[in-house]
């Protein structure tokens, strides 16, 4: 279980996380919903030691969580919106890379986790080329299979579906909510209201840095009423 308790950050005198709370479970999946500018990413960037915080906890398994060892030991790892690959390496140098630097794991053992990865995420007739030469989608399988390279238990994606062709939205979901049914603890800022019938997940929907409604997706689409926040956010972005 991660709990993210009374987290706040303010850039300046904007507060840009305010006082928010939440739990997502092993296996869980919480998406940030909203429109831009509420607090998704640098919530997530918190979580990833990107960004300090000036209020709060946060604790993984009921262990409170160093924010700056999260990148050391990476109990977390973040899909970025436009995927940060390196792209003056190959496919598989970019997993090998940080397998070799980072985890201290030999070339060859790299390349076999690298190569299985690869297989997984169906980019394993793409090992020698450059992300250049990737698709969307395929840009995004990297990135993911990049993150999972390193084993973290924690998942961030910043709008997965932004920079994809909306007919992947479904594929993207799938890959998503086949994480968390491995164990991972999910965590998705998103502004794309296609994502949310697509998964079975926890939906905070935020404003101004705070979380102003929630739901479980499934009550959501069986009684959106019940949640009328939402339904106005989802029928705005429809509209
Ligand atoms: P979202 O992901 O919901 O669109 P962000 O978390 O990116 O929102 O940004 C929330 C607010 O914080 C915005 O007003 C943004 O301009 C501001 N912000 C984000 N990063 C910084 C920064 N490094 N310095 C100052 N303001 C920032
Ligand atoms: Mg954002």
């Amino acid at each position: 279980m991660l709990s993210i308790k009374n987290l706040s950050k303010q850039f300046g005198s904007k507060k840009v996380i305010d006082d928010v709370s939440f739990d997502v479970p092993q296996g869980g999946i919480a998406v940030l919903l909203g429109p831009s500018g509420v607090g998704k990413s640098t919530l997530l960037r918190v979580l990833n030691n990107l960004e300090t915080i000036d209020k709060g906890t946060i604790a993984l398994e009921g262990k409170p969580l160093d924010l700056s060892e999260v990148t050391k030991e990476h109990t977390c790892g973040m899909v970025f919106q436009q995927f940060n690959l390196f792209d003056h390496m190959t496919v598989l140098e970019n997993i090998t890379l940080a397998l070799e630097k980072v985890m201290g794991q030999s070339k060859q053992s790299a390349q076999k986790i690298a190569i299985e990865l690869l297989k997984r995420y169906d980019l394993a007739e793409k090992k020698d080329a450059y992300p250049s030469q990737l698709s969307g989608g395929q840009k995004q399988r990297l990135a993911l299979a990049r993150t999972i390279a390193l084993k973290p238990k924690i998942i961030c994606f910043d709008e997965p579906t932004s920079a994809l062709d909306p007919l992947l939205t479904t594929h993207v979901a799938n890959t998503i909510q086949q994480l968390a049914s491995d164990g991972y603890i999910v965590l998705i800022a998103t502004h794309d209201t296609a994502l949310l019938d697509k998964l079975d997940c926890s939906i905070y929907l935020m404003d101004n840095g705070k979380i102003i409604e929630t739901a479980q997706s499934d009550a959501f689409s069986k009684n959106a009423d019940q949640f009328p926040r939402i339904q106005r956010f989802v029928q705005g972005a429809i509209e």
